[in-house]
């Protein structure tokens, strides 16, 4: 790749640089070898707690598997438990699975959704993820400020717009100054269509 950039690989400056990359790499799509079960290990637990569960901004790094490059933001996950809940620990744990490996978020968005609901069967499970993609930000359109919010929600989030809603309320909150743009309010920023970053 160095020498197809037109550098010079024996550069001081880059004569470890492929060891590196590689060793970044592994690191940043580790998710491929992580096992869920294994994440979860012991965390499952048979509750009397039927309330909405939310755990929010939770800090997630990807890669967009159309540019390899980096898409990066927050989480906020939401299920009513059946009986079953997951240890708060460890829900983190379970978006770094999916975030570490080459992704769109859409699809990333519902792994989460869809893990959640098969290990503990909740009553219903929202996710929302908000990311900036460079691959937008830096290159191509350089839309600097936008970024993509995308959504999965399963059983009660579905089916019941009172519960959709106490959700996105209870995530809603002034976005941070700087990267996203300061003042406006998370949910009612105009999202990136879906899609997240172009295929071009
Ligand atoms: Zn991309």
């Amino acid at each position: 790749m160095l020498v197809e950039l037109g550098e010079d690989p024996l550069r001081e400056g880059l004569l470890n640089t492929p060891m590196r990359v590689e060793k970044a790499l592994r690191f940043l799509t580790s998710g491929y070898t992580a096992d869920v079960d294994t994440v979860l290990n012991d965390a499952l637990f048979t509750v009397d707690y039927n309330e909405m569960v939310i755990v929010k901004d939770i800090d997630f790094y990807s890669l967009c598997e159309h540019h390899l490059l980096p898409f990066f933001g927050r989480c906020h996950i939401a299920y009513i438990p059946q009986g079953r809940v997951i240890g708060l620990s460890k829900i983190p744990r379970l978006v770094e699975v999916f975030a570490r490996r080459l992704q769109i978020q859409e699809r990333m968005t519902n792994q989460i959704a869809e893990t959640v609901r098969e290990k503990i069967q909740p009553l219903g499970v929202a996710v929302v993820c908000e990311a900036t993609h460079l691959c937008m930000s830096m290159r191509g359109v350089e839309k600097q400020n936008s970024f993509a919010l995308t959504s999965s929600m399963l059983g009660t989030f579905q089916s019941d717009a009172r519960t959709r809603m106490e959700f996105l309320e209870l995530i809603k909150r002034p976005v941070l100054t700087g990267s996203l743009g300061g003042g406006a309010s998370l949910l009612s920023a105009t999202p990136v269509p879906a899609a997240g970053c172009s295929s071009t």
